[in-house]
């Protein structure tokens, strides 16, 4: 498996990026860790005939807090930089948990947040626990910037509505008044594997009641997806077992998974109805650290 021929650029700064990418047009693909973009080439998938490299650019590597705006993850932060930021541990553990089940530890040294968003394979990790949390994106390119909900910017597999000079800067998490939060996936195996299916749950909770919740499921939609009848249910109960199951119930009937070499559509849909009601659990057992 060779790499066809291709120029490479490395710009050191967000304008020049989008310069090229504008320039170039078609010819012209974004790399950042490259853990997708360059096993395409060698499998003649992808054959671009420019490869614009980002991973020079040091403040799209940042993971801050920035007063009134919340936590702000630059689109080149890697996974690893996930697992084991301060930051997160503190503020949002089940961020640094998602990115800790993804892959091996060489690809989460590569593979960055903004590499998994824009890739929008359904069952990438990051984009349910990040949409359960209300992440919005900010998006730059050579006409200026503009920001949007994460959940907005997929479209379909492998789609998202960038275009071709445009790049995520950065994913922001605000502030808000969730207290609880959490990630859970099933591979294949136990590490390295895709998920056959990942729920991300993140709850208000108040004397014992869920105040709101938000329910996103990964690798059972052409999309990460909303289980917005089961977010509803949920509103102003007491939480019991018996509220999570049925929760979990709603949830997966929310979801349209196909069939594939990992599992069948019956089984995604039962697990989602298995992994909502524990993801919700974990998230108001352990709320946010
Ligand atoms: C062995 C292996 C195991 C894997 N396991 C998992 C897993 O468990 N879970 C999972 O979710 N994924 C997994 N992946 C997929 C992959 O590692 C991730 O999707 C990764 O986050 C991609 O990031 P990257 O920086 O390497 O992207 P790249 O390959 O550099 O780019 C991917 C795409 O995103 C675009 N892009 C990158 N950054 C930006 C940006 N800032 N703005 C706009 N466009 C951008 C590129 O142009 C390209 O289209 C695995 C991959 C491998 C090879």
């Amino acid at each position: 498996m060779y790499l066809p021929n291709f120029e490479y650029f490395q710009p050191d700064s967000i304008e020049e990026t989008c310069q090229l990418l504008s320039q170039f047009g078609s010819k012209a693909k974004l790399i950042a860790g490259g853990t997708d973009v360059i096993i395409k080439m060698k499998k003649e998938l992808l054959a671009p005939e420019i490869l614009v490299s980002i991973e020079k650019i040091d403040q799209l590597k940042k993971i801050e807090y920035v007063h009134g705006k919340g936590i702000v993850i630059g689109s080149g932060a890697t996974h690893n930089d996930l697992v084991y930021s301060e930051l997160l541990h503190e503020k949002y553990l089940s961020i640094s948990e998602a990115a800790r089940q993804m892959a091996n530890n060489q690809v989460r040294n590569l593979g960055t947040v903004g590499g998994n968003i824009v890739s929008a394979v359904p069952s990438a990790d990051l984009p349910p626990i990040l949409v359960a949390l209300g992440a919005t994106v900010k998006i730059t390119g050579v006409k200026g910037e503009r920001a949007m909900d994460l959940e907005d910017v997929f479209i379909g597999p492998g789609k998202t509505v960038l275009s071709q000079d445009e790049i995520i800067t950065e994913v922001i998490i605000p502030d808000q008044k969730m207290t609880g939060s959490n990630y859970i996936k099933f591979g294949l195996r136990a590490s390295g594997a895709l998920a056959v299916v990942g729920v991300a749950a993140a709850v208000q909770i108040e004397n014992n009641a869920v105040k709101e919740a938000r329910i996103v499921l990964g690798a059972v939609s052409p999309t990460p997806v909303r289980a917005k009848k089961a977010e509803e249910f949920l509103k102003d109960k007491k939480i019991s077992d018996e509220l999570l199951a049925e929760a979990g119930v709603i949830a997966s009937g929310e979801c349209v998974p196909i069939t594939d070499i990992r599992a069948s559509a019956e089984y995604r849909k039962d697990m989602v109805r298995v992994f909502t009601r524990r993801a919700l659990r974990k998230a108001i057992d352990e709320g946010h650290a």
